[in-house]
């Protein structure tokens, strides 16, 4: 028998190198015709599929739990999503139609990115089509994010006791308010950010380390402010994980931001910081965030790049290492 299934196993397709959480119901969520483009998970999820992804490499996430949501956010918020209860004002700072679907939707990408966590604990890393909604704070939302599922999944682990500490790596265009917020007295977590300054958000909580660049900068400033910090802050804080907000959005082609990296260029800024981490053996957890280009196909192009350098790093740092601990 042994010997069969090393015979099958050689015969059968290489597995992906991790798990792709991702839910159709992401699809399904009626959110408008504004500049959130939902649509990018499922290109994105087609484009896996025909690039030869097995179904069996996908997880389909659970809604969280209330127990899990209430970890980060407060109770009166969560009731007044449940409710349909919000003000109008407290509605409209979302920027996406209100309605019981979106509070799904907002749920169900907490699972998502709660199943991301436990997957990269288990085999070093796991990426969400999906997540990210970093401007979630834990008595209401804003611009486009409803409950903030990054700080929900560290939360979990973390009472769970999984992990000590973790880091948060966010590359979005936008400064991530709420993680800051929420993270702002803990000192199990490193809130990174890195983001334009001069866009929304207009009040930026600080994060344990925040760099602001400015409408114009481009591939090579970015890339140096990153190298400067990329390894050092992950060997002084040595985090037992580190999710990594990888938002298309900084692109040049963006519809509501300045920063102008190409696509090489974001490239680039995933290998610094998925390598950076799989090198000190920590493990990944990357949710898409925010991507607003004009043309959703360079959107999904990039995502689809992040997902390539992950798989090239989870081969080159993970497997090697996996193979000769099994092996000897
Ligand atoms: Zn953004």
């Amino acid at each position: 028998m042994g010997e069969l299934a090393d015979l099958l196993r050689f015969f059968l397709p290489k597995k992906f190198p991790f798990k792709i959480i991702y839910s159709s119901d992401y699809w399904m969520v009626d959110i408008g015709k504004n500049s959130f483009a939902a649509r990018k998970y499922r290109l994105l999820y087609e484009k896996l599929l025909r690039l030869g992804v097995k179904k069996g490499n996908f997880l389909k996430p659970l809604p969280a739990g209330d127990e899990d949501i209430l970890l980060v956010h407060s109770p009166k918020y969560l009731k007044k999503l449940k409710s349909g209860g919000l003000s109008s004002s407290e509605a409209a700072a979302i920027e996406l139609p209100f309605s019981p679907e979106l509070v799904k939707f907002a749920v169900l990408s907490v699972g998502g990115t709660v199943i991301a966590a436990r997957e990269a604990m288990k085999e070093g890393m796991a990426v969400h089509i999906g997540g990210g909604f970093h401007h979630a704070f834990p008595d209401h939302g804003e611009g486009f994010c409803v409950l903030n599922d990054v700080a929900v999944a560290v939360e979990k682990l973390k009472k769970e006791r999984k992990i000590g500490r973790a880091m948060v790596m966010d590359c979005d265009l936008h400064q991530g308010n709420g993680t800051a917020e929420i993270f702002a007295k803990k000192d199990y977590a490193f809130t990174f950010s890195i983001h334009q300054e001069d866009i929304y958000p207009s009040e930026k909580p600080p994060s344990t380390m925040d760099i602001g660049l400015w409408s114009g900068d481009g591939d090579e400033k970015y890339l140096a402010a990153l190298k400067a910090r990329i390894p050092a802050i992950y060997k002084e804080f040595r985090p037992d994980i580190l999710f990594y907000l990888a938002g298309a959005d900084p692109f040049e082609k963006d519809q509501l931001g300045g920063l102008l990296l190409t696509k090489e260029g974001l490239k680039e800024r995933d290998r610094i910081v998925i390598e950076g981490a799989r090198r000190l053996k920590i493990p990944v957890v990357i949710v898409l965030a925010g991507g607003y280009a004009a043309d959703v196909e360079d959107t999904v192009a990039i995502h689809l790049n992040t997902i390539k350098v992950a798989q090239k790093a989870q081969k080159r740092f993970f497997q090697v290492a996996r193979y000769f601990r099994e092996a000897h």
